[in-house]
């Protein structure tokens, strides 16, 4: 049988278009840095601008519904963009995508076109405002929080780990509204609009640069409009964002360009006048990992179709996360075996293989473990789900699910 996707000729035109228009519009010093750390503020100008370009011709978020900013297109269109994104290095927008889904599901009309239609345009910005010192794993314990003030909340308390680059205009998440509610069901899920007095954002200093942030709240006042969700149904809000982020949409087209890198190597690579593929072990370590890259494609990819087909998911997006998160801290330990000191040679250095992909890889499959519950919480979410844990529990709603138009 014959597995080969085949895209209509009004597809593949499409991907003609989007290809021309990338090749003449993406000058070759604003394409995607290798390392992440090398993104300039020229970078970030150009790209505020160029996704806000990308957006109104519905390439940017290609399949959510055109009448709040996104594209209106398939789940086709949306695989085609981002094999031709891929091709010239587009860099990703700036904001959290999961919030997208959060504002579909829950949000009001009103809230929609306040919130979510200039984020879709990307002409504003949001972070995802979740984890707190005391409360990373262990979401519910979170103790930052807001008062009643009129129709105002008063927000008080510390966020930590707040991922994204330049300033957000919106950071969204869950903040405690009733102190003498039970857990999960004493929180509300804000809005809070960037930059507002009494808030302040200090960058953390990780492994793969300074794309985290403290958020200090000291007082910040956040109008009634910016609950999203019942002052007490902030819990359920945010699993919504967090099904998303554990893997619950896929990905259209997902890519490891680590696993492609270290194919060229061992293909490439002489040692001691042998090609490296020689050496049986290395050949064993390198099927394995491409083996696992291949597993992972199928999860990400079995998801996306899952997603738009809104199939009911239940432990399918954790385990996609989970075993993206792990496969990928094996295949860099492989890296580190087959390619010796290259692995390890920064994007300065003239003799590391890929421009220094590799060394990226080496420090991002090591931070990429923690965002949105690590490998650990990934199985008791699974466990929880396949009914072997002392709780069950179902998916939370999505787009997909909930029936709403556009996913
Ligand atoms: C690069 C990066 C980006 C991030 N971006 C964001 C962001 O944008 N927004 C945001 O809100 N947060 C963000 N985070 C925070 C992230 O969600 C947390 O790091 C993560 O949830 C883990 O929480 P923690 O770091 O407090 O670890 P802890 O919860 O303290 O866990 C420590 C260890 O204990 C294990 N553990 C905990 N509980 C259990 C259990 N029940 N069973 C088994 N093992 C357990 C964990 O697996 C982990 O290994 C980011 C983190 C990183 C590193």
């Amino acid at each position: 049988m014959d597995f080969k996707y085949r895209y209509t000729k009004e597809q593949e035109e499409f991907r003609q278009e989007v290809r021309a228009w990338l090749e003449t519009n993406i000058p070759e010093n604003m394409k995607a840095p290798v390392d992440r750390l090398d993104l300039t503020e020229e970078h970030y100008r150009f790209w505020r601008e160029m996704h806000q370009t990308l957006a109104a011709k519905g390439w940017l978020y290609p399949t959510y519904p055109k009448e709040y900013g996104g594209g209106g297109l398939s789940g086709e269109h949306e695989t085609i963009i981002l094999e031709e994104f891929e091709r010239v290095r587009v860099v990703p927008d700036f904001t959290n995508t999961y919030i997208f889904s959060t504002l579909l599901v829950w949000a009001t009309e009103e809230q929609k076109q306040k919130f979510l239609a200039p984020i879709l345009k990307s002409e504003k910005v949001a972070f995802q405002n979740f984890t707190e010192p005391n409360a990373g794993s262990d979401l519910a314990s979170l103790q930052s929080r807001a008062v009643r003030d009129g129709d105002d909340w008063i927000i008080t308390g510390q966020k930590t780990f707040i991922s994204g680059h330049g300033d957000p205009d919106y950071l969204f998440g869950p903040i405690v509204t009733d102190t003498d509610a039970p857990r999960h069901r004493n929180l509300g899920y804000f809005m809070i609009p960037c930059p507002s007095p009494g808030l302040e954002l200090s960058r953390l200093n990780l492994l793969t640069g300074h794309d985290q942030s403290f958020i200090f709240m000291d007082n910040v006042r956040v109008p009634g409009d910016h609950l999203i969700g019942g002052e007490l149904e902030g819990w359920q809000v945010t699993q919504t964002t967090l099904e998303i982020e554990h893997g619950g949409r896929g990905v259209a087209s997902p890519r490891d360009e680590a696993m492609e890198n270290l194919l060229k190597f061992v293909k490439e690579t002489r040692r001691n006048g042998e090609k490296l593929g020689d050496d049986p072990i290395i050949q064993q370590q390198t099927m394995t990992a491409y083996i696992e890259s291949h597993i992972n494609e199928l999860f990400a990819q079995r998801n996306y179709w899952m997603y738009q087909a809104r199939q009911e998911m239940t432990y399918h997006g954790s385990q996609s996360a989970c075993f993206r998160k792990s496969f990928r801290i094996r295949n860099a330990d492989r890296a580190r075996n087959i390619m010796g000191m290259y692995s390890l040679l920064g994007v300065d250095e003239p003799r590391a293989p890929f421009g220094g992909q590799p060394e990226v890889y080496q420090r991002s499959s090591l931070t990429g473990a923690h965002p949105g519950g690590t490998i650990e919480i990934q199985k008791v979410i699974m466990s929880r789900r396949l009914g072997i844990s002392r709780t069950r529990e179902r998916a939370a709603a999505t787009p997909s699910t909930a029936g709403v138009q556009g996913v």
